[in-house]
């Protein structure tokens, strides 16, 4: 296997608190490959040494078959980053935010200029290329951060979580778009709160938690390992009283989170059955998610 990324016991404290703890990963190349986590577990530190920007305290990394932090301004000539917060220059146009982002990589401004109307036409941009970068709505400022991440026409592509902040249709546009790069056979590193965007676009998952990477594989293998494949949901204010009598006899586990009950069972039938009697809970029956492996995984308490 051809392995893009890998690291390899990595390591990084702050202030004495071990942040990444021990990180094995190995990505392929032309996969989409997703690190999930709840707030504070690690996910941009570890992005941010295998880009080479930081130095872990032990372990080593590899990108693009160079090791960094020492050979990372090589590797980084191959990779583009999309940052968590979009850093473009409010002061320049669309067009002239791509053209300096592409100066960076020592590329020519006419072969940059050359690039552009393919960049903003992947970027649904076409038509904003005079407009100054506070102009823009926060849908476009992110494709436009996402077609400046490929000005250098780069294999390898971070994406620190590309879609936080966005409303449903800018979301979508997103992800039609990180498929395409991946058809065209770049490999995808993205971080995500969303267990919905893991699901879709990505094919294998790391989950980390206090620095550690607790499970991984592809979204569906998770759900088949770690969780059983349906799941009631059973709301309204009787519904706790209700899981502390009645959950268990009809599920094979159950969480009762404020005034919802999630039973996760093998076999609904029976438990569907009973709540049909129940007149005052309502329930939703669906097949399990990510976001119920997740949650299983990392628990439901608030993190930071
Ligand atoms: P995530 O991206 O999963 O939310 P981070 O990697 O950003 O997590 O952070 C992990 C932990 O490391 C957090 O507790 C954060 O406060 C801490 N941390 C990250 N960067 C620094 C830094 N430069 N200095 C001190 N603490 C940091």
């Amino acid at each position: 296997m051809n392995a893009v990324i890998k690291a390899s016991g990595l390591q990084k404290s702050y202030a004495g608190h071990r942040v990444v703890d021990g990180l094995d990963l190995a990505i392929q190349s032309g996969e989409c490959f997703g690190l999930l986590g709840p707030n504070g577990a690690g996910k941009t530190t570890t992005l941010r040494m295998l880009l080479g920007l930081i130095e872990p305290d032990a372990g080593s990394a590899t990108l693009l078959g160079l090791p960094v932090p020492q050979a990372a301004r090589e590797a980084r000539i191959r990779v583009g980053v999309v940052p968590q917060m979009d850093n473009l220059d409010p002061d320049f146009s669309v067009a002239e935010n791509l053209l300096v982002y592409g100066r960076y990589f020592g590329l020519k401004d006419a072969e940059i200029e050359a690039r552009i109307p393919a960049l903003l036409e992947f970027a649904s941009l076409t038509h904003k290329r005079d407009a100054k970068v506070p102009t823009l709505s926060g849908g476009m400022k992110r494709r436009l951060t996402l077609a400046r991440a490929l000005v250098n026409d780069p294999d390898v592509i971070f994406l620190d979580e590309p879609t936080t902040g966005l409303d449903p249709q800018a979301r979508h546009l997103i992800w039609q778009r990180l498929r395409e790069l991946t058809r065209q056979g770049k490999t995808l590193l993205l971080t995500t709160h969303f267990m919905d965007e893991a699901e879709r676009l990505c094919h294998h998952l790391a989950v980390l938690d206090k620095g550690c990477l607790i499970a991984q594989g592809s979204p569906r293998e998770l759900i088949e390992m770690h969780i059983e494949p349906q799941v009631v949901e059973v709301f309204g204010e009787p519904a706790a009283a209700w899981a502390a009598q009645a959950a268990i006899a009809f599920s094979q586990r159950f969480e009762v989170s404020g005034e919802s009950v999630f039973c996760y069972v093998r076999d609904a039938q029976p438990l569907l059955e009973h709540l049909q009697m129940q007149k005052e809970l309502r329930f939703v029956h669906r097949p399990a998610n990510l976001e119920d492996v997740f949650l299983k995984l990392t628990g439901r308490e608030m993190r930071e």
